[in-house]
């Protein structure tokens, strides 16, 4: 009887986890640190990946299928693989409307909003910059919005969420004071990237991105730009080029070599170069290897 009894709880308390599924590392991160061991998390990509082209593989149909939530980044950034695993996976949980779908990009403020599209522009975001999370401080409001969704979902934890966010929020809130006093060694100073990635982290810290390897979102850099490019690092004493892990890297050295800008490799996710394993190694990265 007593061994039934035990079997019991240790059941119920392992149908109790929630099953998440997460579009990227950095959403995989906030949750584990509301949730702790109260969820069991699917991720669906790698830091070190294209976030706009995740390969759609099969296996992740089963993770969306068993998912009480899904939590994306939003603002189009998962256009071009997300729905049509949500499609296959045919759970009427984590439907666009449903309880279980959780959108962040509807709670921070959306920059580079484009005010008028057409086909002249490439592949440009429409919603706005998808890539906010460059941002340490969108960081407690993403926290916050995760930890009222798991609540909604999960009542009767809420005390526990809620403990787990105001802990996170107390130790954020000291980072957000170093990187601030740090970064403010840099305002101003001009850098070039490979697509609109940093925007968000150039903006907090008023750095200003001069212009882009792709000449347009979405498309290769071609010689005339690359030419044109040199000639703007060199007039405008440009002294950083942002480089990310998933593009070409030729480029970006070529114009190194002849414009005297140096090249600097930045994560855009949590692990996406070595040692960015934690939210904190990730912005710690981003912070010393731009202003050093
Ligand atoms: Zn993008």
């Amino acid at each position: 009887m007593r061994a039934l009894w035990i079997i019991l709880i240790f059941s119920t308390s392992l149908f109790a986890k929630l099953q998440i599924a997460v579009a990227y590392p950095y959403i995989e991160q906030l949750t584990k640190e509301i949730a702790k061991d109260k969820a069991e998390i699917t991720l669906l990509s790698q830091g070190n990946w294209d976030p706009h082209f995740v390969v759609p593989k099969p296996s992740l149909i089963s993770g969306l299928r068993d998912s009480d939530l899904l939590i994306l980044n939003g603002a189009s950034l998962e256009i071009g693989w997300l729905p049509p695993l949500i499609q296959r996976a045919n759970n009427p949980r984590i439907q666009t409307e449903a309880k279980g779908y959780l959108d962040l990009s509807k709670y921070v403020e959306l920059k580079d909003i484009p005010t008028h599209i057409d086909s002249s522009m490439g592949h440009v975001h429409k919603e706005g910059n998808p890539h906010f999370i460059l941002d340490p401080h969108n960081i407690i409001t993403l926290a916050e919005v995760i930890m009222i969704k798991l609540s909604v979902l999960d009542k009767e934890n809420y005390p526990f969420y809620k403990k787990n966010f105001e802990v996170f929020k107390t130790r954020w809130t000291k980072k957000l004071k170093i990187y601030d006093a740090k970064m403010k060694q840099c305002e101003g100073m001009k850098v070039v990237q490979y697509h609109e990635l940093f925007n968000y982290f150039l903006y907090r810290y008023k750095i200003k991105s001069l212009d882009n390897l792709e000449p347009l979102p979405g498309v290769k850099p071609n010689s005339k730009h690359t030419m044109d490019l040199i000639n703007k690092i060199r007039q405008n004493n440009v002294k950083l080029i942002l480089q990310d892990v998933y593009h070409e890297d030729i480029t970006a050295s070529f114009i190194a070599s002849k414009s005297g800008a140096k090249v600097v490799k930045l994560p855009h996710d949590v692990g996406a170069l070595k040692g960015t394993q934690t939210l904190e190694k990730f912005y710690d990265t981003l912070v010393g290897r731009i202003c050093n």
